[in-house]
């Protein structure tokens, strides 16, 4: 392993948590990186501190040509794409019975639609260049379902079932699903329910900070070609 990753990066999801840490993580090691989310200023801040192969576009993942066109940016920027990291997420969590289908249609957009867009921009030019990675940041909750967690959950259940069903379908692509216990970042700022918010807080006194997870990404990106990392799962220990 050189710690050299001569590859062209597309990363959603950059401007804060864990996307941002990878984005952070990966320009040490002189990857091209194309960095996206709708918070633009934030990308613009970190690609002008990082500088060197750090380039940018606002991306909003629940849009499909918004997706294509980010990807076709990428590809304009650097000559070729070779790995998309889907890590763009929410998780306004709440209990079923409080009803709020805006909240169930918004996780299902971005972590579902979005990973699928995702993958639709990309993948004709895999096949096309016969290689290409795929990573897509799911969760513990790929794994096991919690109270009030029940369409979140669901969500990454089914970004684990996408992740597997490419790596099925394209013996040619590599396909790695990032699994992450608790982390300190911003997702759900947006919960609503204050009991559940309260809650929240106490599970993140045992919590991964997100470079933990920048690292995990890592490894699966400087195997070599003939090695692809099916899952990392990664929890944090009482040291935290
Ligand atoms: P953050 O809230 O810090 O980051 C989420 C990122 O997703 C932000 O950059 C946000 O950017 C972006 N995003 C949200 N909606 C969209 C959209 N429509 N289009 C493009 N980008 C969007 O949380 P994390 O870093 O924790 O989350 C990253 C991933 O890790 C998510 O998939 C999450 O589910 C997963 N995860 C996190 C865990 C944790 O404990 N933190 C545990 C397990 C998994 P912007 O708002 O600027 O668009």
């Amino acid at each position: 392993m050189t710690g050299i990753i001569d590859k062209t990066v597309l990363i959603s999801g950059a401007s804060s948590g864990i996307g941002e840490a990878t984005v952070r993580e990966l320009a040490a090691t002189g990857a091209r990186l194309f960095i996206g989310a709708r918070r633009g200023e934030r990308l613009a801040a970190l690609a002008a501190e990082l500088g060197g192969d750090v380039a940018w576009q606002e991306l909003d993942v629940t849009d499909a040509a918004n997706f294509e066109a980010f990807v076709a940016a990428a590809e304009a920027r650097f000559g070729r794409v070779d790995v998309l990291i889907n890590n763009a997420g929410v998780m306004p969590l709440s209990p079923l019975a409080a009803l709020k289908r805006d909240e169930w249609t918004r996780m299902i957009d971005v972590n579902v639609h979005g990973v699928l867009n995702g993958i639709a921009a990309v993948l004709p030019r895999f096949v096309a260049q016969q290689s290409g990675h795929v990573v897509n940041v799911a969760s513990i909750g790929a794994h096991l379902v919690l109270p009030s967690a029940a369409v979140y959950c669901a969500t990454k259940y089914a970004v684990w079932a996408i992740t597997e069903g490419l790596r099925l379908e394209h013996d040619e692509i590599r396909a790695t699903i990032i699994s992450p216990g608790v982390v300190a970042t911003e997702l759900g700022n947006d919960i609503t329910d204050p009991a559940i918010a309260a809650g929240l807080k106490e599970w993140r006194k045992k919590s991964l900070t997100p470079d933990a997870i920048a690292r995990a990404i890592r490894f699966a990106l400087e195997q070599p070609e003939g090695v692809d990392v099916n899952e990392i799962i990664v929890r944090p220990t009482a040291a935290n």
